[in-house]
């Protein structure tokens, strides 16, 4: 656990600062991404609960959507709570919306019908012999998943926590609870990710501002 990393954290809108807290209590440096170069020197990125809709907007208008488009195709790790988990989806319906297209899946945005839907439940994961607690607020639902991801929990016989390679996501928020075990382990793989190759030399920043 010596090696310096450093996690970036998309801070637009949503409960990002609870994450902040998560890695303060893990002892892993943070800092918050509103801005393309924020990303500098930074080894895996946390994409919070929110609003995925505004974040997506928030991001285009300041050149961090292409930015993290970058960072995914150097080989980037990433971790996803609920509206995070949304952008990384493959596919969204219900209703649909763009996303970075990082984890094959395909997820239902407004999953439990209204918008209301919120609970706490404990469930096992592949994590740890405990099961930790699953906070779902307005929750996606993950409705099929690629033979290539590795589903690490399960509740009420949906995925909620699934792996492919670099790349993680929660549709519950573990930054919401006192258990830092899923945290834990994305630093583990970024820390792994470190490791290995770039996938790919880092595009030119000037092509980043390109325009849609
Ligand atoms: N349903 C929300 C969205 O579409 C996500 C809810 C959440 O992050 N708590 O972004």
């Amino acid at each position: 656990m010596s090696e310096k990393i450093k996690i970036g954290i998309l801070a637009i809108q949503g409960d990002y600062q609870a994450h902040s807290k998560m890695l303060d209590r893990l002892g892993v440096p943070w800092t918050y991404i509103r801005r393309p170069e924020d990303i500098d020197g930074i080894g895996g990125i946390i994409l919070p609960g929110g609003e995925s809709t505004t974040h997506i907007k928030v991001m285009r208008e300041e050149g961090v959507w292409d930015a993290l488009e970058q960072f995914a195709a150097r080989g980037g790790a990433f971790f996803g709570t609920c509206a995070g988990a949304i952008l990384l989806a493959r596919e969204v319906h219900n209703p649909p919306q763009a996303s970075l297209a990082l984890l094959d899946v395909s997820i239902l945005r407004n999953g439990y019908g209204r918008q209301l839907a919120s609970d706490v439940h404990e469930g096992k994961t592949k994590l740890s012999d405990r099961p930790i607690e699953m906070v779902f607020i307005r929750a996606p639902i993950i409705e099929s998943v690629g033979e290539n991801v590795e589903v690490l929990a399960k509740d009420a016989a949906h995925p909620v926590l699934v792996q492919q390679g670099p790349i993680l996501a929660a549709t519950f928020h573990p930054e919401l609870t006192n258990d830092p075990t899923v945290h834990r382990h994305f630093v583990e793989m970024v820390r792994l990710q470190g490791h290995q190759p770039a996938a790919a030399k880092s595009p030119e920043r000037a092509s980043s501002r390109a325009t849609r």
